[in-house]
């Protein structure tokens, strides 16, 4: 540990030498094509798509775009595969292929974690610790299940509904793939999934892995492409679900074009959580969580917190140690081991968060970021911190996706339920304090899917995870997880 510690000085933050991660094995292919009934196809149109990496702007990989006749082709083979094999093999032979792909996550996940932290710029120690064995972990879960649906609905026949569309976003590329496919194929369905177009890799290396795992062709098909891919997904005829999760505006987009058609859907949407300290919380672990639940992963994170509601009595020792463990954050390579923050995942995604932080101080709240030194090339985006702000601010109300808080203040607790649920969106909110009682009941009133107690952003697959309002409808995980992708009859 001593030899990676350049300075024993303490000057804000420790000085540590670089730790970056190997890539030296790694080879990304400097073309992906569309992997469709269980082969991988150049697109029709021949079109590709640059990936690039956004810490450093360096072009990473071609990416094939899948047009009218690619989507078409992907349908019908998922159609060919629930009508044919996939339609009548057992659940436990189902799991066996689920929790082959599991396994492979597994063996394959230095190089997972690696890839995922080129093409989205996010931290090595969250792609390595939190994306890829939750990705395994939602393969295993959902395993579990496939021999047992019948006990998961008592007194019920589930029956797949057939061929169903995913698009998923950039956030936790790798992850969110999982969290489509590993429930759609234990409940016996077959998949048309659209990565995004900025993170498109870990998937396509998700389908060489479906493709080891030998699972029958067409039962999973990836299709890569940018919005318009997306949008002939949701259209094609056939097929029965659209499990989209992204953006409150396309997501609503998505529901006006399958209207009038007997589409099922989920929709998982944008967040504005609450994060709420009352004065008996452990304001140390507090601030950590606050740390955890908006800086980390650069903020783009659905259920990120990016209201905090401080009790008045301890909101001046709790913005200063929150700014004190601000300084101590480190933005940088995000390969690097010591990295906190990475880059942001897009120029467009940094335009939008800048756009964001100058809306907060023209609205006249007071802007504090961590005065570091950025790198030259690249998308970064300090941790930002606003304080003086009220309900009306924009910043208050509107989802920013990056690392920028805006803090407010209550006095009572019937005051902060009213302010945390004074918004359009109820994805998920935070609560520290030392009383259960306290917890429970802000539990019950806080309208949102998901509600952390004295801890933050951890995800599990055994537990359900979904919004209210414009965060969406339906949820992903545990056993709730298992009814969209069925028909009960
Ligand atoms: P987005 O623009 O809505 O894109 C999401 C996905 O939809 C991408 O694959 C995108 O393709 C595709 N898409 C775009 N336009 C489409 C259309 N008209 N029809 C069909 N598909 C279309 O969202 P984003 O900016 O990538 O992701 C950030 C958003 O996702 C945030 O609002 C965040 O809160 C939300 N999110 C929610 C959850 C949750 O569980 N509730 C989890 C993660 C993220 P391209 O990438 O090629 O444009
Ligand atoms: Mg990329």
């Amino acid at each position: 540990m001593s030899s990676k510690i350049k300075s024993l000085k303490y000057n804000g933050k420790w000085d540590f030498s670089p730790s970056i991660e190997s890539i030296e094995n790694l080879s990304i292919q400097k073309e992906y094509e569309l992997f469709i009934n269980g082969k991988f196809q150049k697109p029709f149109a021949k079109k590709y798509f640059p990936s690039i990496n956004p810490s450093n702007e360096q072009k990473l990989s071609r990416i094939a775009k899948a047009e009218f006749k690619d989507v078409d082709l992907a349908v019908n083979s998922a159609r060919d595969a629930f009508n044919g094999q996939w339609g009548k093999i057992s659940g436990k032979d189902r799991a066996k292929y689920i929790y082959r792909i599991a396994r492979i996550i597994q063996e394959k996940s230095k190089e997972l974690a690696i890839v995922e932290t080129l093409d989205g710029g996010k931290p090595i120690r969250e792609s390595r610790d939190i994306d890829i064995p939750l990705a395994a972990a939602h393969f295993f879960y959902y395993a579990g299940w496939a021999d047992k649906l019948k006990y998961a609905f008592p007194n019920r026949t589930p029956k797949p509904l057939g061929v169903v569309g995913q698009i998923i976003p950039w956030n936790f590329p790798l992850m969110m793939a999982a969290w489509k496919i590993a429930p759609a194929l234990a409940t016996g369905n077959t998949v048309v999934l659209k990565p995004a177009e900025s993170t498109s890799i870990t998937a396509l290396l998700l389908a060489e892995i479906i493709k080891e795992a030998e699972l029958p062709q067409g039962v999973v098909n990836i299709i890569t492409g940018d919005g318009s891919t997306g949008n002939i997904i949701v259209n094609h005829p056939d097929v029965n679900k659209i499990a989209f999760t992204g953006s409150t505006e396309v997501g609503k987009s998505i529901m006006e074009s399958i209207s009038g058609t007997n589409k099922r859907s989920t929709m998982e949407l944008g967040g504005k959580a609450a994060n709420i300290i009352f004065e008996d919380a452990p304001l140390d672990q507090a601030v950590e969580g606050v740390i955890n639940g908006i800086y980390f992963n650069q903020g783009h994170v659905c259920c990120a917190g990016s209201r905090l509601f401080i009790q008045e009595s301890v909101y001046d020792v709790v913005l200063r140690k929150l700014k004190d463990r601000m300084q101590s954050l480190v933005v940088g390579n995000p390969l690097d081991k010591n990295t906190d923050i990475g880059a942001v995942n897009s120029k467009q995604q940094l335009s939008t968060i800048n756009k964001y932080i100058n809306i907060g101080v023209k609205e006249g709240a007071d802007i504090f970021q961590l005065n570091c030194e950025l790198p030259n090339s690249g998308y970064w985006c300090p941790p930002t911190l606003f304080t003086n702000v009220s309900q009306s601010h924009s910043i208050a109300k509107e989802e920013i996706f990056g690392p920028v808080l805006a803090v407010q203040t209550f006095r009572t607790t019937q005051e902060v339920i009213n302010k945390a649920n004074n918004t359009p969106y109820g994805l998920s909110a935070g609560v520290w304090t030392d009383k259960g009682s306290k917890a429970f009941n802000l539990a019950t009133k806080l309208k949102a899917g998901v509600i952390w107690a004295n801890t933050y952003n951890k995800f599990d697959p055994t537990s359900p995870f979904g919004g209210y309002k414009e965060s969406g409808h339906g949820r992903e995980g545990g056993l709730h997880g298992l009814s969209p992708y069925l028909n009960l009859e």
